[in-house]
């Protein structure tokens, strides 16, 4: 396997205009003799839908939800990036660029992060043609503000709904193509497998959750826009059904995994309140412009925090960050927050630490802090019973977002030509930690204004035939993924596939979470392959493969997790360094940052799969021609 990144030469601001201009371009009238398969209807899909289809392509987009609108996507709450410098604070797109580098820890790859910013603008633009109700300020300008890892405000917001509300103009976009008959949705299909040809993406399955058939797709080109797998910790901020399952088994069929280790840690959701939790819930990393963070001073102390004088409340992140304070990134922030709690300064004894509106509500009064987020505080008192009017909310770290996916170029082609892969679903942009409300216009950015570009120049390019499902290999591969349903169903063990994905879980939490370290790495590698083999021989999955069968997709969705957790562990044990959110417990300074070690492993780590447990390692070397490679410092 190689890796070639086909970065464009030249000075990084001309990259992609280059690039654009040198790209091959699809005539008009070729455009509807090709078929591309997205899968995925979140932002980063349905946007490349939409500009796919009003391009002229023939777009078949597959969503296992019963509606393109439920996907992911509407949960985000915070906002969007861009660089228009509309607050005059002196933001540019190379500051945004910068900021997004620093932010990742210096493990992104420059020239992409500097498209990213390069376009962010343009995504305002077409968000607000399409209707999306951004906030606005008293005079009609759009409005802003900060979040984490920056010093400037350009977060684009629409209450605590950006994502629902970005989702809708994306999903009408697309709506629009599928009237005029350029894009055909399939609901409630679930792609189980990636057909490859003679190397080439060619196709998928899915299983149809309803009446549990699999069916065959072909097109020329396949895109995966199929969001993040955090929930390999089973307790995370994503929605529960999120999973791995359609860049899992790409990456088995050849495509190169990249960075998996590097998972986000959010610093603010509700805290673990029980055992049966299934879910947690984020509180949008927007509140800490105007909350504040803090813990006692006293170790155990189990006073009601409204009851702690002021002197006797330690403000832990301004005290450590002076210049970032509240709004410093959220690798720093979480661990910040595990350092107080693990030294017994956890909100009323718990793992928690407290967010606090009081002086906001006191500088800027209630009725402003209800506009900026009103909906979040509503959700908090819905989910724990507490105003947070009244009383600080409670907050702890957890498992949110993922950097690490499939690895793929410039071009967003994965190392199985003709396979795309758009949004969290790929590693692109964010290296080692992604700043907040980043995601928002990665996806977008790769819908909207990349993939048309160079979907078009490969199919140009390449001229890749489209091979009609009856062919011998379609059958294979469907053989194949009927033969895997079926070993699912007959193991009939005695463990619920929830109690299993719970139990790698805690591995996962434990040892391969905020914080890592050698011979817990070494552990957790062989707990998850001990829990495999269980998996595989004591589960016990309900119900048939001829129905809607939830049980069964949940299997298959584990049965991924338990061989993407070892990999996970495996490639945070191999990076002897601590990045963003990657955190080995052997390297750290003497205040308890993390320590890079640039020499070594200014690298993405690319696995390719060899066979269950068996990964070969490539690395393409980071190259920075721009920026110089700096300690992190938020103080
Ligand atoms: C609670 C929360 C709040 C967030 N807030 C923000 C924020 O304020 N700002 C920000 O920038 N980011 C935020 N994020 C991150 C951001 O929401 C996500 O990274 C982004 O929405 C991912 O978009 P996506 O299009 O890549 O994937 P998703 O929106 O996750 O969409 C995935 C799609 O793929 C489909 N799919 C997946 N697997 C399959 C399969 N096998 N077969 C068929 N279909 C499949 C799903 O049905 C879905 O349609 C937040 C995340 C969370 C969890």
């Amino acid at each position: 396997m190689t890796l070639d990144s086909k970065v464009p030469a030249g000075p990084l601001k001309d990259k992609w205009e280059n690039h654009k201009f040198n790209m091959k371009l699809v005539s008009p009238a070729n455009k509807r003799k090709y078929d591309i398969i997205i899968v995925g209807t979140g932002l980063a899909g349905a946007s490349a839908a939409a500009s796919l289809g009003e391009l002229g392509y023939n777009v078949k987009v597959f969503t296992y939800h019963d509606s393109a609108r439920r996907a992911h996507s509407i949960a985000a709450q915070g906002g969007i990036n861009a660089a228009k410098n509309y607050q005059n604070d002196g933001d540019s797109v190379y500051r945004l660029f910068y900021d997004t580098i620093k932010g990742g820890d210096f493990r992104s790859r420059e020239a992409n992060v500097y498209r990213l910013a390069e376009v962010s603008g343009n995504i305002i633009d077409q968000c607000v043609a399409q209707g999306v109700p951004f906030a606005r300020e008293y005079g009609g300008m759009l409005d802003n503000r900060s979040f984490g890892g920056a010093l400037v405000s350009r977060t684009f917001y629409a209450k605590g709904q950006t994502g629902q509300q970005l989702l809708l103009g994306a999903y009408s976009a697309m709506n629009r193509q599928i009237k005029l008959g350029k894009v055909k949705l399939y609901a409630r299909r679930e792609m189980v497998d990636l057909v490859v040809i003679d190397g080439i993406a060619r196709g998928i399955i899915v299983r149809n959750l309803v009446t549990g058939e699999f069916e065959k797709y072909s097109a020329h080109a396949v895109i995966l826009a199929t969001g993040g797998y955090s929930n390999v910790f089973f307790l995370s901020t994503n929605a529960m059904n999120c999973n791995a399952t359609a860049i899992w088994r790409a990456h088995k069929r050849g495509a190169a995994f990249a960075n998996p280790c590097f998972t986000q840690i959010h610093p603010t959701c509700i805290p673990l309140h029980g055992e049966v939790q299934s879910k947690l819930t984020l509180m949008s990393e927007s509140l800490r412009n105007d909350g504040r963070i803090w813990v006692s001073k006293i170790k155990g102390d189990m006073r009601h925090p409204n009851d702690i004088p002021e002197e006797e409340r330690d403000y832990f992140l301004e005290r450590k960050y002076p210049t970032y304070g509240n709004l410093s990134p959220r690798d720093i922030s979480s661990r910040a927050a595990k350092e107080v709690v693990d030294e017994g300064r956890g909100a009323q004894g718990q793992e928690a630490v407290y967010l606090d509106f009081r002086d906001a509500i006191n500088r800027l009064g209630r009725k402003v802090i209800e506009e900026r987020y009103g909906n979040l505080f509503e959700m908090y008192k819905t989910i724990t019973g507490e105003d947070p009017y009244e009383v600080p909310m409670k907050i702890y770290p957890a498992p949110h977002y993922t950097m690490g996916g499939l690895w793929v170029d410039y071009n967003l082609m994965s190392t199985i030509p003709g396979l795309f892969v758009a949004g969290e679903a790929n590693f692109s942009d964010h290296g080692a930690n992604r700043l907040g409300a980043s995601a928002l216009m990665q996806g977008l950015a790769d819908g909207y204004f990349i993939l048309p570009y160079t979907i078009g120049n490969y199919l140009a390019t390449e001229k890749p035939s489209l091979i009609n499902i009856d062919h011998p290999e379609f059958d294979k591969f469907k053989k194949e993924i009927e033969d895997f349903t079926h070993k699912l169903l007959s193991v009939k063990g005695k463990r619920t596939v929830d109690s299993i994905h719970k139990q790698l879980g805690r591995i996962m939490w434990n040892k391969v979470g905020m914080a890592r370290s050698e011979q817990g790495l070494k552990e957790a590698i062989n707990e998850i392959r001990e829990l495999r083999e269980e998996f595989w021989k004591n589960v016990n999955v309900v119900g048939s493969a001829n129905d809607l069968n939830q049980c069964l997709e949940r299997a298959g969705r584990v049965a991924d997790y338990l061989e993407l957790g070892e990999l996970m562990a495996i490639d945070a044990l191999h990076r002897n360094e601590s990045c963003g959110a990657h955190f080995r417990v052997e390297y750290q300074t003497e205040e308890g940052e993390a320590l890079r070690n640039d020499e070594e492993y200014a690298y993405v780590a690319a696995w390719e799969f060899k066979e269950i447990g068996k990964w070969e390692l490539h690395k393409e070397p980071l190259v920075f021609e721009t920026v110089q490679l700096a300690t992190r410092s938020y103080k």
